[in-house]
């Protein structure tokens, strides 16, 4: 579980990427990300995120350093967008390779069968 601060309006949430809950911002683009990951417990103590959450809210936001941002934004921009998840891919081709599987065992009954007739 991730503790994290929205990077628009300092609103606490779970998790560096997701929406947040008060004003909906969603860090979209790989700086946005960047600056999200900067402000979660991955990089700051929970009374860091809950000062930072304070100067937010008190229009003034922190300040990052852009070169860091960058270098995470580069690294987030080169994740592979949307893999889908080894869990997803068994789940749609388990029940494929299973049917195929019944279906040969029904041929091989078939056949046996076929072949024991008088
Ligand atoms: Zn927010």
């Amino acid at each position: 579980m991730t503790l994290a601060i929205c990077i628009r309006c300092g609103g606490e949430k779970i998790g560096a990427f997701t929406a947040c809950a008060r004003c909906g911002f969603v860090p979209e683009t790989p700086e946005d990300k960047a600056r999200s990951l900067g402000l979660s417990d991955h990089n700051l103590t929970a009374e860091e995120l809950r000062a930072v959450a304070e100067r937010i809210e008190a229009g003034d936001p922190p300040s990052f350093d852009e070169a860091s941002v960058r270098q995470l934004a580069e690294g987030i921009a080169q994740l592979p967008p949307m893999k889908t998840p080894l869990g997803c891919l068994l789940a749609v081709w388990l029940p494929v390779a299973v049917m195929l599987i019944l279906l040969v065992a029904v041929i091989v009954v078939f056949a046996y069968v076929w072949s024991n007739q008088p």
